[in-house]
């Protein structure tokens, strides 16, 4: 039996000139899962991506992708992989078709006509297929990208920021298509700034830092991972020694202003009626409440220092 997972990163280092890129990573992602590669701005995600699709070399580490090397193997590993890069790149001066034709015969894709009428289907551009790509709208043509990265029919998918410029119409198609992808038994990595698709769309998510791994895990373990979010309502007048107080509250990570009072993101073992009760004894507090927190919130948390 093949290895359960479609990509095993171990302890990869990259760096360009001076610049740790992505610092001793490790990351499993088992076939049949939809993974997102998650961090700021020059965490480290595209040179993951580009690691895993062999367009990269690690200079420490090995990559394997569906039991091969990634750095090793050649057009016929590139073969199982369809990519949508952050730049759609589509030949705007030509029919939807005619874009998926090309790219067709780049690969070879068997039966090609049925094929591109299959993926024209899949992501709802079967009517406009012969309408020219710069008369399409972004969403269209970022929906017609991931249909030429389908083409082919891989088992693994690597998405780039999948909905960056998107309406929300479109958005929701595309995790659709990335749903029926993961329902046919792909593997689907993609990266995102977009915490609420994170939350919405992966099965598990890594979040990276100067490319370093900070966490990976479901959503919903990494929600309940960073705890209870208390808020709390308080004059202007008090909220200056509750801040104070919660900051010094030893199972407070993190503390921000809102225009109601305050806010606090509480440690998994912490309980709320603690703090509260510590706050109480310096000031009056008008209400407080308590929720589980977003990814958004989380990924915050993890990734802000105090
Ligand atoms: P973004 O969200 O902005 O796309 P990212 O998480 O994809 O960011 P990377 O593009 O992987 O981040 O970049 C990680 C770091 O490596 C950054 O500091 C970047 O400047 C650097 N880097 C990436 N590619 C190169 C390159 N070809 N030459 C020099 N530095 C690079």
């Amino acid at each position: 039996m093949g290895s359960p997972f479609a990509v095993e990163v171990s302890n990869v280092q990259c760096s360009f000139g001076g610049i740790r890129a992505i610092d001793g990573l490790s990351l499993r992602i088992a076939a049949g899962t939809v993974v997102g590669i998650v961090g700021a701005n020059g965490a480290g995600k595209t040179t993951l991506i580009d690691m895993i699709c062999g367009l990269v070399r690690p200079q420490h580490g090995t990559i394997l992708v569906m039991g091969q090397n990634a750095a090793a193997a050649g057009p016929a590993l590139r073969a199982r992989i369809g990519v949508l890069p952050q730049e759609t790149a589509l030949y705007d001066e030509v029919s939807a078709r005619q874009n998926l034709d090309f790219a067709a015969s780049l690969y070879a894709v068997p039966r090609a006509a049925a094929r591109i009428d299959e993926v024209l289907l899949l992501v709802g551009l079967l009517e406009r297929q012969h309408d020219v790509v710069r008369t399409f709208s972004g969403g269209m043509q970022r929906r017609l990208a991931i249909a030429r990265a389908l083409l082919h029919d891989p088992p693994l998918l690597i998405l780039d920021e999948p909905t960056v410029g998107v309406d929300l119409e479109a958005r929701h198609q595309i995790w659709s298509h990335v749903r029926s992808l993961r329902a046919a038994g792909r593997t689907v990595v993609l990266t995102t700034n977009y915490l609420d698709e994170a939350e919405a769309l992966c099965d598990r998510v890594a979040i990276l830092r100067a490319g370093r791994l900070l966490a990976e895990d479901t959503p919903a373990a990494l929600t309940a991972r960073t705890g209870r979010c208390l808020e709390i309502e308080c004059s202007p007048e008090s909220s200056g020694v509750a801040r104070e107080t919660l900051e010094r509250h030893k199972g407070v990570l993190r503390v921000e202003s809102g225009d109601f009072g305050l806010r606090a993101y509480l440690g998994a073992t912490v309980n709320p009626e603690d703090v509260v009760h510590d706050l109480r004894a310096v000031c009056t507090l008008a209400a407080f409440r308590t929720r589980s927190p977003d990814l958004a919130e989380v990924f915050r948390s993890l990734t802000t220092p105090q």
